[in-house]
């Protein structure tokens, strides 16, 4: 048994905070706000046991153009920050080479299509079942053609990994959701996805579940890590917390800590919003307006839109351009109503360039122990790499592990 400190109580440090306590050590969550607060709480809320291949950036002309030309929503940056981002965006790129990406991918599936399974023990101990629908979600498109390139490449990811997914066209759809207002040329329902109601509330909720079984959740800041002869050492409104070990579970923020103790860690910021609205229009299923880089989420707020990614500075105000191109767009789809009034909400995903998590040991201080950087999908993958990461501090690592861990990837973090 030892003493462990885990610093953030996003959905991976708090998956982190009861793998650990799991195998009997005695762990302290610590946070500058309370659980599931931050990323955790504003996403899409999918548990994408489907998202076997991370993101890549689209290697085509075409696509390429659309974003340069900012035609297309998936993806706005602010030419200003592009000099500071470049040298990241690159090796991203790199990474996106067919050849890497599909190595990347053999790494990648095998932890998405845990997710659920890995999910479910804490919903059920934590009781939260009722925020969790298992219906999957469909992918709408609005072109004939980009559906069919699309419908191709998901029998590709059916064969590959077995993901289960079906093409719908343009009818089946309609009766499928009645409620979509107008016909789309053809949807793909991913059935393997899991979506959650409201993801701050299950986050928050796997916390209690920590702190009921004897965990203790502090409210502290993580910059103010120290390391002493015996461990490490935080202040908190509770004053100092002292453990023999720690561990980063900070997401977008991992860098900014590990920088204190020498530590590079290029990171890419993908920014996203979110908005809700009071929308009348039923759906079975959560649905992702592809062609206009838009998921809309049922959830306890209303009905969640969320965007991609915008490239631009982390401190920058929010500009919800993509949000409110999002709306606009989806609206001949589905009634929106009413926008429910609200603080605007942004989050980061924390991309690293080689779009895996880093998940193990800081290469230069055998304490101290990193979670982060789960890109699209930390929500997804926090119980998972939770679960590596406890295996691996107690001393077993299998390939996959070995494959997360800092010391196989030095250009992640040196
Ligand atoms: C618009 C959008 C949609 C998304 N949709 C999905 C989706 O559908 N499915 C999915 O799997 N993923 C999705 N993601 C990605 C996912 O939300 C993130 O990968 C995930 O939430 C990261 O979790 P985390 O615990 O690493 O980080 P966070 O949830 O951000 O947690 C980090 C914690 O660290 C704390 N912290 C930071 N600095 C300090 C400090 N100095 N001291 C103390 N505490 C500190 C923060 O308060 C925070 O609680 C989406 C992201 C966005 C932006």
């Amino acid at each position: 048994m030892s003493q462990i400190m885990v610093l953030g109580a996003g959905m991976v440090g708090v998956s982190s905070a009861l793998a650990l306590q799991a195998r009997g050590h005695q762990v302290t969550l610590v946070d500058r706000r309370g659980p599931g607060r931050e990323t955790s709480f504003g996403n899409a809320g999918f548990i994408q046991a489907e998202a076997v291949e991370p993101y890549a950036i689209p290697r085509d002309l075409r696509t390429l153009l659309s974003y340069a030309t900012g035609r297309s929503n998936d993806i706005v940056y602010d030419p200003a920050q592009l000099p500071r981002i470049a040298k990241v965006l690159l090796a991203y790129w790199r990474n996106s080479a067919p050849a890497r990406h599909r190595a990347i991918a053999a790494t990648y599936a095998r932890l998405a299509q845990r997710s659920t399974a890995d999910h479910q023990p804490l919903i059920a101990a934590s009781g939260q079942d009722n925020l969790i629908r298992r219906t999957g979600y469909a992918q709408v498109f609005r072109d004939g053609s980009v559906f069919d390139g699309a419908a191709r490449e998901a029998e590709r990811l059916k064969a590959e990994y077995g993901v289960r997914v079906t093409a719908k066209d343009a009818a089946t759809f309609a009766s499928a959701e009645p409620g979509v207002k107008r016909p789309v040329a053809g949807a793909l329902a991913w059935d393997d996805t899991w979506t959650c109601a409201d993801p701050g509330a299950l986050t928050a909720g796997y916390a209690d579940l920590f702190t009921r079984q004897g965990g203790r959740f502090v409210d502290g800041d993580a910059l103010s890590l120290t390391q002493s002869a015996t461990g490490w050492q935080i202040d908190s409104a509770e004053g100092p917390v002292e453990a023999e070990q720690v561990v980063v579970a900070l997401g977008p923020w991992g860098p900014d800590l590990l920088k204190r103790f020498g530590y590079r860690v290029p990171m890419l910021w993908k920014r996203g919003y979110h908005g809700h609205f009071d929308s009348p229009t039923p759906l079975s299923r959560p649905v992702m307006d592809a062609q206009n880089g838009i998921v809309m989420t049922p959830t306890t707020r209303g009905l969640r839109l969320a965007t991609g990614a915008a490239l631009v500075d982390r401190e920058a105000p929010a500009e919800p351009r993509q949000l409110e191109r999002g709306a606009k767009a989806v609206s001949d789809l589905v009634d929106l109503g009413p926008r429910v009034q609200e603080v605007q909400w942004f989050g980061h995903r924390p991309c690293l360039p080689d779009m895996l998590p880093l998940v193990g040991q800081a290469p230069r201080h055998p304490t101290l122990w990193l979670n982060f950087g789960h890109g699209h999908q930390g929500f997804t993958l926090g119980p998972t790499t939770a679960l590596l990461l406890a295996d691996a501090m107690d001393g077993q690592r299998d390939d996959l592990a070995t494959a997360l861990a800092p010391a196989s990837r030095p250009a992640a973090i040196h």
